[in-house]
């Protein structure tokens, strides 16, 4: 399967936003867009002025980089957006905040979400008592996500979860942190997606 290999502190600096992508090290001082915050490359510190289409692509690579997806995943959630109910921009970001991955990352299995992917495709959880291992899968209200048996054990797991209270588990997840599950509270309002993100970018991006 296609992934990202580069430095993700380049992404960041792209985008000009702190989108979190390494863990522990986005809370000190070593944080690369603290220090140079400017895109990265030779004309990194050029002036540079986006026309109406670049603007709304930038929107997109930045929520797409934001959730670690590649364009294909991204097309697909927002295909699925598009054909659901109600307005697609916002649609589109439940749609991304209920993956699976995501949950497993904003309940604090895990310090960032690329690491929660690779936990839900090694097996590590169970949504409702059976084991999922598909990072897109989509939770919904109610249901239980949960670490296997022999998975309580995994230090990186157990880790993640003692820094949890640092970033705060939404207020449409529930964790039980001593049982080391969570629960789907509610689908996610648009109010309890904090990033700055427009989405509405995106949908006139995928609409031209
Ligand atoms: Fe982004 Fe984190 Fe790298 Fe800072 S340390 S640039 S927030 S990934």
């Amino acid at each position: 399967m296609a992934r990202y290999c580069e430095s993700v502190c380049r992404l960041c600096r792209r985008e000009n936003l702190k989108m979190y992508l390494k863990g522990d090290r986005c809370y000190t001082d070593k944080c690369a867009i603290e220090r140079r915050p400017y895109p990265p490359g030779q004309h990194g510190q050029g002036r540079v002025k986006f026309s109406e289409y670049g603007v709304q692509l930038r929107e997109k690579q930045k929520v797409k980089r934001m959730y670690g997806l590649l364009e294909a995943g991204f097309r697909h959630a927002y295909a699925n957006a598009a054909a659901s109910k109600g307005k697609t921009g916002e649609n589109l970001l439940q749609t991304l905040e209920l993956r699976l991955d995501n949950v497993v990352f904003r309940m604090g299995f895990a310090d960032t979400r690329n690491e929660a992917r690779q936990l839900v495709r090694h097996g590590h959880f169970k949504v409702n008592g059976r084991k999922v291992n598909i990072p897109s899968y989509q939770c919904r209200v109610g249901e239980v996500v949960e670490l296997k048996e022999r998975s309580k054990k995994v230090a990186r797991i157990a880790e993640a979860l003692e820094a949890v209270d640092r970033r705060g588990v939404p207020a449409w997840l529930e964790l039980d942190k001593a049982a080391q599950k969570g629960t789907v509270r509610t689908s996610p309002a648009r109010e309890d997606i904090t990033m700055p993100i427009q989405e509405q970018l995106i949908v006139e991006l995928y609409s031209k």
